[in-house]
């Protein structure tokens, strides 16, 4: 018989993970009883640590870790005890083997074992909530919690991408992607009982952290969900946001092409936010990442949103190469990961004649700008240009009305290709001399690029991310 099962409960999965992760198994199915006691007796000191550490230390940031998710239990109580001996016995009982003969058995709420334990919401993140993934069923006296789910849902926190306030988990159709999630988290978790989170690098994400567990686990088809809540006994809440089955695939193909590594990483520069000091306050790669995952409320922005902002930005500074990089990156996106098939060059060619031969190009650009995301302007605006055009003795084909129906049309995707649109269309001017943003170049953007192309698109974050961990085991150790 198994001790321990990662069940399809999102918060349970991921503590089975992270229990698997500190007993240095390689899944949670290969954890042994014994194991159980090693990291109970983990988790048991760990807490203890936390419940009892002084404001501001690393193991009081834990501590928060701890509230954000077990707001009413023995550890996190407002009056729970200063002294580690009279606090012990409370958090050791939390993990403790089930006793034979300690009460009726019943079927644990995750896994189904039989256990005769029965925990109340204290202890259990996100129950008897508004937003509860569970509700008890009547006549019941608590959940039954077999000791494996006992020491998964306190190892939680563990194979989580924690914050003060809340926490992240994710389930994914790949087991060594939510094995690598939670390595990754475990390590961090470490780091933040260490030096508080005010060692970690400032403006990261769950999501850059998913895109580099895939990178390393998978390059198939593999949908993930991030599941990221907080437990707050006033506010609880939960949000939940997916990549496609494709993601893999997509982030591969990026990673072994120059240009389009390139271009996400001029995407990723584009969203750094920096502090007063210069510093980075929002992580780039970080929000990058967030692009390609969705809300299932629908409030998420999508990648090739944020890359025609970013290439009709009229203040934009992209050289001919940068350019071609994000629109090569745009085009790609809608290809593998919506299946998009798109020949937009001969209405590209049509609109950027239009434009390059007014006498006023910058005139007419601003009026694309204008018109490029909607379906009643595009349609005025190519009506226009295909007039003028053969008004003017034009020598070549046209591109005619059949050809620009799919973009002005309601119909799925009519949007994603307005935008690849105009991306062709900024790539043409630009080769052909028009002057498409409204600066040069800055050469130490330049610099910046030129350093980041040469690294793995989704790897940077492992430098300062874990840097200092392995000093932080030699010290334990
Ligand atoms: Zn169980």
């Amino acid at each position: 018989m198994t001790s321990l099962v990662a069940t399809g409960h999102p918060l349970q999965r991921a503590g089975a993970w992270a229990a698997a992760v500190i007993a240095e198994r390689d899944d949670p199915s290969r954890v042994s009883v014994a194991d159980l006691d090693t990291v109970s007796s983990i988790l048991t000191a760990d807490v203890l640590a936390a419940a009892t550490a002084p404001k501001g230390s690393g193991r009081y940031d834990w501590w928060k870790v701890l509230f954000a998710l077990y707001p009413n239990s023995k550890a996190t109580h407002s009056k729970r005890s200063s002294d580690p001996d009279v606090l012990t016995p409370d958090i050791e009982r939390l993990f403790a083997p089930d006793l034979p003969g300690a009460g009726p058995m019943r079927p644990c709420t995750f896994c189904a074992a039989g256990t005769a334990v029965v925990w109340a919401k204290s202890n259990l993140p996100l129950f008897d909530t508004s937003k509860a993934l569970n509700t008890l069923p009547p006549g019941v006296p608590g959940w039954p919690v077999c000791r494996g789910c006992r020491i998964a849902m306190w190892a939680l926190p563990y194979g989580a991408w924690v914050t003060a306030g809340s926490a992240t988990v994710l389930s994914c159709e790949d087991r060594s992607a939510e094995r690598e999630f939670a390595r990754r988290n475990v390590r961090r978790a470490r780091r933040v009982m260490q030096a508080g989170f005010t060692g970690l690098p400032a403006g990261t994400r769950p999501e850059f952290l998913v895109l580099t567990a895939l990178r390393d686990a998978t390059d198939g088809l593999c949908a993930t969900t991030l599941w990221s809540f907080k437990n707050d006994n006033q506010e609880p809440w939960l949000r939940v946001t997916r990549t496609r089955r494709a993601i893999p695939a997509f982030l591969a193909t990026v990673d072994g092409n120059a240009p389009l590594r390139r271009g996400w990483q001029l995407l990723s520069l584009s969203l750094n936010r920096y502090d007063d000091e210069g510093g980075i306050a929002t992580s780039g790669a970080s929000e990058a990442a967030r692009l390609l995952f969705e809300a299932e409320d629908g409030r998420s922005r999508p990648l090739l949103g944020q890359l025609h902002r970013v290439l009709a930005d009229a203040d934009g500074a992209w050289s001919v190469t940068d350019r071609e990089a994000l629109v090569r990156l745009a085009f790609t996106y809608a290809e593998e990961v919506f299946g998009m098939e798109t020949d937009l060059e001969p209405v590209a060619t049509l609109i950027a004649d239009w434009i390059a031969r007014g006498t006023s190009p910058r005139g007419r650009l601003a009026e694309y700008r204008r018109a490029a995301l909607s379906d009643y302007l595009l349609g005025s605006l190519l009506v226009q240009a295909y007039t003028r055009l053969q008004l003017d003795g034009n020598k070549t084909q046209l591109a005619g009305p059949e050809l620009w129906k799919p973009l002005i049309r309601r119909q799925p995707r009519a949007w994603e290709q307005r935008m690849l649109l105009f991306a062709q269309v900024s790539v043409m001017l630009q080769q052909r001399g028009v002057p498409v943003g409204g600066k040069e170049p800055d050469p130490q953007q330049e610099r910046a690029i030129q350093q980041l192309a040469d690294q793995p698109a989704f790897a940077q974050i492992r430098g300062d991310e874990y840097d200092g961990y392995h000093d932080y085991e030699t010290e334990q150790a």
